[in-house]
């Protein structure tokens, strides 16, 4: 029997950002793509499956380049560092990455994952052990004792959730070392955060201290990503030799020209913010602050927007994996802000998510581009991404969707659960009982 599928008659926006293509075919086999165009019916098996695309879509799949897989859409810090256990949290990661492959995610990059479980859950999907997107994955993220975003549940040493306190230099080199033994494909740094007498972020990392990890990790032929949050940890992170930086928020033109002079490329990540900006008061979180959110996509989005047209390799990423943006709803979304805040056209902003993402991959030239001898992952879409980008979020478009040369079936019922014992942190009460409340307030 044939294990080839052939795609009829789709309209074929290919990845590389050429214009898109009407009525062509495309023949993928298990794990490559055979041919796309003409020539693609002369290769077919009689008996391939057929995926009558007339009308819709055929695009490359998805590739989300931040996502944390193992977080289980967290919703604070003290949930995640602390009422989380191994066992459960490899059982959840499992159904939620299976979430993301039934939204037409085909790869994700998570920088940094629980209990150290990156390359475990890497290789168990590539084992095909469990269903997932293809994975480049990072271990922990390397924090200094100034911490990172969660102030001081961080501990002086050791780890927790998704970090690795590094105290020392010796320390930074042996971490990254033992995590490119773990299995590590990327390098995080944490190389801003937060202290209680600073608004915002601040570097916490030294450029010198960047450069220590990038050397070793290179070294060992293991790229680093770097999560900078604040200006100038931009144009310090960029001089070390970080390749790949997160958010790049309030960059400034010293940093597009350190980005520029490095080769780094960068994955703003607004998704999460945007989420806030436009929806945070639906479901309670920070109330008031949607115009702070608002500005700082726009400020950013113009640099990013300098940054995309000097020829700065742009990525999207969703942050997927907090309960302001669960797996499988959200993918898309960066796609819909680069359109928005950053002014590309839709073409431009689907090769971001799937050209450029390949990087994050590190799999240019295999990945993200419907063309002969690639990695055969691809979508059929309902409707027309082009005329409206957001219906790329919208998992009932999908009318198709192939991982690995594979169709997946999308009529299986999507993964659900009962709270798992421990794991979500419950309040006591929503507000402190007063007298007033209790005898002078209307309920
Ligand atoms: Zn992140």
């Amino acid at each position: 029997m044939s294990s080839q599928i052939f795609i009829t008659g789709g309209s074929l926006i290919d990845g590389t950002g050429a214009d898109a293509r009407a009525a062509t075919d495309v023949l993928v086999e298990p794990d490559r793509i055979v041919a796309v165009g003409k020539a693609a019916a002369g290769l077919a098996d009689a008996d391939a499956a057929v995926i009558d695309a007339s009308g819709k879509t055929v695009m490359p799949g998805l590739i989300d380049s931040h996502v944390h897989c193992t977080f289980d859409d967290v919703a604070s810090n003290d949930e995640l560092f602390f009422h989380r256990d191994p066992t459960l949290a490899a059982f959840a990661t499992a159904k939620n990455l299976q979430k993301m492959l039934l939204a037409g995610v085909t790869s994700i990059m998570d920088p940094d994952t629980l209990f150290e479980m990156g390359p475990s859950i890497r290789d168990a999907v590539n084992a095909g052990l469990i269903a997932g997107p293809r994975i480049s994955t990072g271990v922990q993220a390397l924090v200094t004792s100034v911490g990172g975003t969660a102030g001081k549940l961080i501990p002086d040493e050791g780890i927790v959730g998704y970090a690795r306190v590094v105290n020392t230099r010796d320390e930074m080199i042996t971490w990254t070392r033992r995590h490119i033994k773990t299995g590590a494909d990327w390098i995080k740094i944490h190389a801003t955060g937060s202290i209680p007498t600073s608004p915002g972020e601040l570097p916490v990392w030294s450029e010198d201290e960047m450069r220590t990890v990038c050397n070793t990790a290179h070294e060992l032929g293991v790229p680093v990503a770097a999560h900078c949050r604040n200006t100038e940890s931009i144009v310090w992170a960029a001089r070390a030799g970080v390749d790949l930086i997160l958010h790049a928020s309030f960059m400034d033109d010293a940093g597009l020209e350190a980005v520029l002079a490095n080769g780094s490329a960068i994955c703003p990540t607004f998704t999460f913010l945007a989420n806030l900006a436009d929806f945070g008061e639906r479901v309670g979180a920070s109330p008031g602050m949607e115009s702070v959110f608002r500005g700082e996509i726009e400020a950013t989005g113009k640099m990013m927007r300098k940054a995309y047209d000097a020829g700065v390799p742009m990525l999207c990423g969703s942050e997927s994996g907090f309960a302001l943006t669960p797996y499988g709803h959200w993918h898309g979304r960066e796609m819909e802000v680069f359109v928005d805040a950053l002014g590309l056209t839709p073409l431009e902003a689907i090769s971001c998510a799937t050209k450029n993402n390949a990087l994050a991959m590190r799999a240019e030239g295999d990945l993200g581009t419907v063309e002969e001898g690639r990695f055969a992952d691809l979508l059929v879409i309902d409707g027309d991404p082009l005329a409206d980008i957001r219906i790329l979020n919208d998992r009932s478009r999908m009318h198709a969707v192939i991982s690995r040369g594979v169709q997946i079936d999308l009529e299986q019922p999507w993964p659900e659960w009962s709270p798992l014992k421990g794991a979500k942190v419950s309040a006591w009460a929503a507000k402190s009982l007063t007298h007033d409340i209790a005898y002078n307030e209307p309920i």
